[in-house]
């Protein structure tokens, strides 16, 4: 065990609390259902994962980590939500599909298996630790060399707490008031900078464009205000 682990536990009694809403296409996670497509694809289309190793680190429910394994990648799921992890075995035995879920941290199991995988990521949930810093530099260590790693989070700027919190979780009422905290957004620049220090590549930045008409998101290499994913490599 690493001596201070990295984990604020309000932030996993949350996602524990809603833990069986996790696959309800129209619940308090309709926003990660709605982002999965094109984040699955540009994963797969950067890294094509078929027979590949797959980490997925914060994985909750599991809604990005099945779609890689029905992709014919072998992927491991960690995540400290006990509930979300539940929920996820559960999904993962009824639509038939092989998923390793663990709960355990990134930086204990970059201890336990360093260079293990072939393709990392961990989407959606550096805004909810403590030390981004940290899980990004367990990350590092748990891919291969060579290995395509991905990261994604929400900007800090007044455009992004506009729109991800006063309009999602106050006006369009798609997110659970409190799901996200201003201070812990995560500017590109500054999650460029952690990915670096951790011996990685930035290779491409992304932006993912929500579309409140059609419920959809785009990505745009334009528009990183708000939503944004990372393409990142770890040299060979
Ligand atoms: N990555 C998933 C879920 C995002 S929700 C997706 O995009 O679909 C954020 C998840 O991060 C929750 O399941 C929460 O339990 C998890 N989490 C928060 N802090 C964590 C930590 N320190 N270690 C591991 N998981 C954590």
């Amino acid at each position: 065990m690493t001596e201070k682990p990295n984990i604020d536990h309000a932030e996993i009694a949350k996602f524990d609390a809603l833990a069986s809403r996790w696959w309800d296409p129209d619940g308090e996670f309709k926003p990660l259902h709605q982002m999965n497509p094109v984040r699955a694809d540009f994963i797969d289309g950067k890294s094509p994962v078929a027979g590949k190793t797959y980490l997925d680190v914060g994985c909750g429910g599991g809604i990005l980590t099945e779609d890689m394994a029905k992709r014919g990648a072998v992927v491991t799921g960690i995540d400290m939500g006990e509930a979300p992890l539940s929920v996820a075995r559960l999904h993962a035995l009824e639509s038939g599909m092989q998923v390793d879920y663990q709960r355990i941290t990134a930086e204990d199991l970059a201890d336990a298996q360093p260079g293990s995988f072939d393709v990392v990521s961990c989407l959606e949930m550096l805004e909810h630790v403590p030390e981004p810093q940290s899980v990004i530099t367990a990350c590092a260590k748990l891919a291969k060399p060579g290995s395509n790693l991905y990261f994604s989070t929400i900007n800090r700027n007044p455009k992004a707490f506009l729109l991800a919190i006063v309009g999602a979780e106050y006006i369009a009422g798609l997110l659970p008031k409190g799901t996200h905290e201003y201070k812990k957004f995560i500017r590109p620049s500054e999650l460029s900078q952690c990915i670096r220090n951790a011996g990685l590549e930035v290779s491409e930045i992304t932006g993912m464009l929500y579309n409140p008409f059609n419920g959809k998101f785009r990505l745009s290499s334009d528009d990183v205000d708000v939503n944004y994913l990372i393409h990142a490599r770890k040299p060979a």
